[in-house]
């Protein structure tokens, strides 16, 4: 999406156009090499994203520069699309996007925010719960509006066959599944910086992401003012055409 948005959004306020603009991602996902490269994924020839590096392989670029980063300066992001939530760093723990999604589903639904962490349980390691690796899957039931709903969230393939054959054979009904293919989530991704102590990090790292969000002002997704802006200039509401032809894809034609 943020490939997509450079390319379009982004290169007209700069006043380029998209093929003169080269666009890396840093991901903590090896398939994100792959997915930059499917048809569906470019327009004109142009694609949304030029090229993947891993965190892995962007730590080795930084080290080759001899580059100490504890010791180099923080600063903001560079406009235009700067602004991120509290909802949107949490997208690389297993539960987060499901958490961030209910969040806004909340306000929707109730013209109001929940409180931030009204969703809290069902993530990994939250108080009482289940931690990576543990258990297939986890679920949290609620009501919202009256309505009772109940969603499960599963990270690594194993577990992902699991809760697909349960719900196959109807031993479970949930309202909403979300499935991150790696333990843990993108924090436990195949991309991610390997320290050479065997260590398994998904579970901390995950923490530190809640940690983040917990002390971010912007929790939100549906706030994010950089979203907003970006609605309100150009791609009109979500699920309007602009924003269909721009943010989302048809993952059927995705042949892999
Ligand atoms: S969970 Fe793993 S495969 Fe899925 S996007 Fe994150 S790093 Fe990539």
């Amino acid at each position: 999406m943020f490939g997509s948005v450079i390319k379009d959004y982004f290169a007209k306020s700069i006043g380029k156009s998209p093929s003169e603009i080269f666009s890396v991602s840093i991901m903590p996902c090896t398939a994100k090499k792959a997915e930059c490269e499917i048809p569906t994924m470019q327009r004109d020839g142009v694609k949304d994203v030029d090229c993947v590096l891993t965190t892995r392989e962007a730590v080795r670029l930084i080290r080759s520069f001899g580059i100490d980063i504890n010791r180099t300066e923080e600063t903001d992001f560079d406009s235009l699309m700067a602004d991120y939530t509290g909802a949107g760093v949490i997208f690389g723990a297993t539960g987060g996007v499901m958490e961030a999604a209910l969040r806004s589903a909340y306000y929707l639904v109730n013209g109001k925010n929940p409180d931030a962490d009204a969703f809290k349980a069902i993530r990994t390691g939250a108080e009482g719960n289940t931690v990576v690796g543990e258990a297939p899957w986890r679920e949290l039931s609620f009501e919202l509006a009256g309505k009772k709903l109940t969603v499960a969230v599963a990270s690594s393939l194993g577990n992902a066959r699991k809760i697909c054959q349960a719900i196959l054979d109807g031993s479970v009904k949930y309202d909403f599944v979300e499935i991150m293919a790696c333990p843990g989530g993108c924090a436990g991704g195949g991309g991610q910086v390997i320290l050479g102590d065997d260590v398994e990090r998904a579970q901390e790292r995950g923490k530190k992401l809640y940690n983040l969000d917990k002390g971010m002002k912007e929790r939100f997704s549906h706030e994010n003012p950089a979203v907003l802006k970006l609605y309100k200039d150009d791609y009109g509401a979500p699920l309007g055409h602009k924003s269909e032809e721009f943010l989302h894809t048809d993952h059927y034609a995705w042949n892999l």
